[in-house]
């Protein structure tokens, strides 16, 4: 039986767990954190969203990132400290935001995300997850006819590659979506994504790893990744703070810190944080909710029904691996539930809420990478499942099951060079 230690207990790495097991690998996954999805999956938005392909650096991003530097108010925030932190990163995910690598991303971040709800549906029907599941799409709403038409466009480039979509005029996403009636007056106009759907991601991480354990699976965790161990001049594990592990593969799924494990082997993963916020709201008492996922365009964030919450998230920053939580911002995430749902805002933001920031692990190129990184060479044995970005929950399982099918010298059901490691760096 072929072993597998994946470096991760996130979506990547619990994924990439799962995707092998079924393969009948023997897996172990190591954690720093006392039990699983503590990381970026805990809190994000909740959506899986073949209908947010493009990545975040697009041909306007500099003009709106000089525009509104400084302001606590922007949706996409600079700030010195994350500059000067991830300076080669910043000026590479700049040099991508040209309407070439922009359209690429696009396409390839859509083939995955398109590919990955079809293997978490079947998952789904293998394991039954609990992680309250909707399959309505989401809706994205306009204040502005410009922004409509921008969108508009994407998802007609996007529908030659599969998705389906409808433009609503405002009485139609108000009868669609009745939550929105108090704001129908202000909308330009919305799009709805049948195939896009929600679920709670930390639920789904906690379900699969019970599930994984169940099968056999091991999870070691409060064990912080160390060093690399070697077998001559092969790379043949790693030791953590009190194990030391090998394995026939190495699973690479830190999230944000794996550029940092890599670093040592001179190698340059050009992945770096954006922070994000999210709320959670208790929705005890409160009718005339939305039944799916809100996106509103012009605020720059999303709310999301789950069984008794309300998920709001939403912003994005660019302040190094600093986590903590700018009252500001948060007060931006509940602007956006008073101008998003006038008549509920109130009672929600009474009730108990709970406040939280995660870091995305972003590629400068706007796509993950996915696969070997020196297949054939000393670090033969190491892969990579990293880099998702805004769309870590989206990709998870289609990512692990590329990745898992790759290890095994397969070809998966949708080709993997768009994501291949082998665009790590070497450093000279
Ligand atoms: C506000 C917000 C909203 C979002 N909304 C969405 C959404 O709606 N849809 C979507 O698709 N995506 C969304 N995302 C993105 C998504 O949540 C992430 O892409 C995803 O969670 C990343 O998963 P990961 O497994 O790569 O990283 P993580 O979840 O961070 O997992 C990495 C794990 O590695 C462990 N680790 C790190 N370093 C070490 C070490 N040295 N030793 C041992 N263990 C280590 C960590 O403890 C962690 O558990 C959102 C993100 C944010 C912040």
């Amino acid at each position: 039986m072929s072993t597998a230690v994946i470096i991760g207990a996130g979506l990547a790495g619990l994924c990439s767990a799962r995707a092998l097991q079924k393969r009948g690998w023997q897996v172990t996954v190591v954690d720093s954190n006392p039990a699983a999805a503590l990381g970026t999956s805990f809190a994000n938005a909740g959506m899986l969203t073949p209908s947010m392909a493009d990545p975040w650096n697009n041909p306007e991003l500099l003009p709106y990132l000089l525009k509104n530097l400084g302001q606590e108010s922007s949706s996409f925030l600079l700030r010195a400290g994350g500059l000067f932190s991830s300076a080669a990163w910043s000026l590479r995910f700049l040099q991508h935001s040209n309407r070439a690598d922009y359209r690429h991303a696009c396409e390839a971040n859509f083939r995955l995300a398109k590919y990955s709800l079809e293997c978490l549906q079947q998952w789904q029907q293998e394991l039954g997850l609990e992680f309250e599941q909707r399959q309505l799409g989401t809706m994205k709403i306009f204040r502005d006819a410009d922004q409509q038409q921008k969108s508009l466009a994407l998802a007609e480039q996007l529908s030659s590659h599969g998705l389906d979509y409808s433009a609503l005029d405002a009485a139609a996403a108000v009868a669609k979506e009745p939550a929105l009636a108090a704001i129908e007056q202000e909308l330009v106009g919305a799009i709805w994504y049948p195939q896009d759907s929600s679920g709670n991601a930390h639920l789904f991480c906690r379900s699969l790893a019970e599930r994984i354990t169940n099968d056999g699976g091991r999870f070691c965790y409060g064990e912080n990744f160390r060093r690399w161990r070697w077998q001559g001049r092969k790379l043949s594990g790693f030791s953590s703070n009190s194990n030391d592990y090998d394995a026939d593969a190495i699973v690479l799924a830190a999230g944000c810190n794996s550029p940092k494990l890599l670093q040592s082997l001179g190698l340059e993963l050009m992945v770096r944080p954006i922070k994000g916020y999210s709320l959670t709201l208790d929705c005890t008492g409160v009718s005339s909710l939305p039944q799916q996922p809100i996106i509103d365009e012009a605020l720059h964030g999303a709310i999301t029904p789950f069984d008794n919450s309300l998920r709001v998230a939403g912003t994005a920053e660019i302040a190094g691996y600093n986590l903590s939580k700018t009252p500001a911002r948060l007060q931006n995430l509940r602007q956006l539930v008073r101008q998003m749902l006038p008549a509920q805002a109130e009672t929600l933001l009474t009730n108990e809420q709970s406040e939280w920031a995660g870091l995305r692990p972003m590629s400068a190129d706007g796509i993950p990478y996915i696969g070997p990184v020196d297949r054939g060479g000393d670090y033969d044995r190491l892969y990579l499942n990293s880099g998702h970005g805004h769309l870590g929950w989206t990709h998870c399982a289609g990512s692990a099951e590329l990745l898992a099918a790759n290890m095994e010298n397969k070809s998966g059901n949708i080709s993997i060079d768009a994501y291949a490691a082998k665009r790590v760096l070497r450093r000279a």
